[in-house]
């Protein structure tokens, strides 16, 4: 007897597909900071994200803090780590030892970058450092297949950054296309956007890597909007320049419970606007603070799968 053909009734419906969720904090620098990173993690948590990715000083400076955050993330709680990795500043062999140390941790997501360049550019590149993200992605790639036994024919899923305005140093859009193209040829899984204040450019990029041959996700960084001095600062980094009439409505905002309000609404706006053109999921930017990413996702009411309860741990109390 042949097997029961599944009827397209049994097929969900595209509407109900879920999508990805994720947050971006950086390594605490001082105590106070840590605790304060220790109670978003918790809030956080309770949101059930996909991953939390944690970022990378360029030249390695933050290297300890780094490695020990996701160290405690993943023997802490039950969130998955995706850890942020730079070539400027770091030679070859340095970054060989970083990977497998973060594989040895149990860090199954690498999100391979170049890295700010510092203002001194003679410390960007020593002497057998790498050029570009692609090739970190080639030497994650590499590693893995060292440990291809450790993994038990598992991968390590590795993401890369892409650029929905131009990136200050390349020539055009275009170029940056060419290079998002190389970094999947190089085997990256996925990207992560800049920072972007109109949709339209999320959805120029995707239109653009599409026609150029790249297939992976592109999943849409977006930062709460709720500070204007943040917005200034984030433009003098990225080259992004935010939305004048954005800024104004802040600059005009009475007090903080204001800007935020503000703020939400602007990126709610933005994210909905992505997820409406089809971006898979969401990476939300929280500078380490959870209140406004939270308002914004209680806003934008993602379709999510199920939570599941996967074990979350905490330190055990020492009893004399
Ligand atoms: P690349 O893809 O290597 O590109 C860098 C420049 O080189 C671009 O101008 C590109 O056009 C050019 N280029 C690339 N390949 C070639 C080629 N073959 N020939 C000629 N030109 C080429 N920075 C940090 O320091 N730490 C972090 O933790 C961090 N996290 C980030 C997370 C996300 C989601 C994003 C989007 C950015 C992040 N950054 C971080 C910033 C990032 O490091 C900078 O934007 C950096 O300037 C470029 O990094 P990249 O990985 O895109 O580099």
């Amino acid at each position: 007897m042949s097997p029961p053909i599944p009827s397209r009734a049994t097929v969900p419906p595209a509407a109900a597909t879920p999508v990805a969720l994720s947050y971006e904090l950086f390594p605490p620098r001082n105590a106070t900071a840590a605790a304060s990173l220790w109670a978003t993690i918790r809030e956080l948590e309770g949101t059930n994200p996909d991953y939390v990715s944690v970022t990378y000083g360029a030249s390695g400076s933050n290297r300890d803090t780094a490695v020990e955050l996701l160290h405690r993330l993943l023997t802490e709680t039950s969130l998955r780590p995706l850890a942020h990795l730079t070539c400027v500043g770091n030679t070859a062999h340095d970054l060989a030892g970083v990977i497998a140390e973060l594989l040895d941790h149990g860090v199954r997501g690498i999100l391979a970058l170049r890295g700010d360049l510092p203002q001194d550019p003679a410390t960007a590149r020593p002497p057998g450092s790498l050029t570009y993200a692609r090739d970190l992605v080639e030497l994650i790639r590499r590693v893995e297949q060292r440990r291809s036994a450790m993994l038990c024919a598992g991968k390590v899923a590795i993401g890369v950054a892409a650029y929905p305005a131009k990136h200050p140093e390349s020539p055009s859009i275009e170029h940056d296309v060419e290079v998002l193209l190389a970094k999947q040829r190089a085997g990256a899984d996925f990207a992560i956007t800049q920072v972007f204040f109109h949709a339209d450019q999320y959805k120029g990029l995707v239109a653009r890597a599409r026609r150029a041959g790249v297939s992976i996700p592109i999943i849409p960084g977006v930062i709460p909007l709720t500070s204007r001095r943040r917005l200034d600062r984030l433009a003098a980094l990225t080259g992004v320049a935010p939305d004048p009439a954005l800024l104004d409505a802040l600059g005009r905002a009475g007090d903080a419970v204001e800007s935020r309000r503000i703020g939400v609404r602007a990126t709610v706006g933005l994210a909905r606007d992505a997820l409406d053109a089809g971006a898979p999921g969401i990476h939300l930017y929280t500078f380490n603070e959870h209140a406004a990413a939270l308002a914004v996702l209680e806003a934008l009411q993602l379709p999510r799968p199920p939570a599941v309860v996967r074990r979350s741990v905490r330190p055990q109390l020492v009893r004399a």
